[in-house]
């Protein structure tokens, strides 16, 4: 059975203090819950990871980080190995976030080194994917969308797969406020899981969690959440509050 996750993404918001306090609340609220019905797993700031991780149950909230690099180790100033991540205590890494392909020129080859790097060091992966509005609009998006999941992720093996989270993120409704309809989105998580279980099989697509991302929020995850192919959401401007984040991951 595959698990329901709701996932936050802080991009480059708040401060060291300011990050602490969230998590703590978020760690409060997640504990507070009686019946949760997904895996909560914050992803926040490189320079937040260490601290955050000591103020969390990492047994009830997961932690990713929003990156790694696409190289072991060396002379490669200001970047950050997926063995420092998890070095952390970190045992989640969001990859392929459609704002670092675009602004950082992440290609399908550098996620590909990435995916492998992180899975070594023992993390999971949140592997992001989706169109823009251009290619939503000009109908190349299912074949977008395939490119970037077999250019990165499908050299795995199916027991490293058992490690990788699908994040379906159509760029348009990414900090828009623009949600996908459930049913566009439910078109293309029941189209990505096809994917899924051409390559490896009925069962391990059966088992692949697929998240929705963009624009998510309380008002409309449990529309979202009710269809059968979304397993839960990636949430950006939405988890930068406890109250919201939590109207999410209470919305199953
Ligand atoms: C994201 O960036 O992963 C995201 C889904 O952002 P937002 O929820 O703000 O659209």
């Amino acid at each position: 059975m595959r698990k329901n996750i709701v996932a936050g993404n802080w991009k480059m918001n708040t401060t060291l203090p300011e990050g602490v306090q969230l998590a703590k609340e978020v760690n409060a609220a997640v504990a507070a819950t009686k019946d949760l019905k997904c895996e909560v797993i914050i992803g926040v700031p490189l320079t937040h990871l260490t601290a955050v991780k000591e103020v969390i149950d990492i047994n009830k909230v997961g932690l990713a980080a929003e990156n790694c690099a696409n190289h072991a180790s060396g002379a490669y100033t200001g970047e950050v190995s997926a063995a420092m991540v998890a070095s952390t205590g970190a045992n989640y890494v969001i990859l392929g976030h459609s704002e670092r392909r675009e602004y950082y020129n992440e290609t399908a080859e550098m996620l590909k080194e990435k995916v492998d790097l992180a899975l070594e060091n023992g993390l999971k992966v949140i592997f992001c994917c989706g169109e823009s509005l251009e290619q939503r609009e000009n109908g190349s998006f299912k074949e977008v969308i395939k490119a970037e999941i077999n250019d990165s992720i499908f050299h795995l093996t199916p027991e490293q797969w058992k490690n990788i989270v699908i994040a379906y993120e159509p760029i348009w409704a990414i900090g828009t406020g623009k949600t996908a309809t459930s049913d566009q989105a439910e078109e293309i998580h029941a189209f990505i899981r096809g994917l899924v279980a051409e390559k490896y099989g009925a069962q391990v697509a059966d088992d692949t969690t697929i998240l929705y991302g963009g624009s998510c929020k309380p008002s409309n995850a449990p529309e979202l959440f009710a269809k059968p192919d979304i397993d839960g959401g990636l949430i950006g401007g939405a988890s930068l509050k406890a109250d919201s984040f939590m109207g999410i991951v209470t919305a199953f």
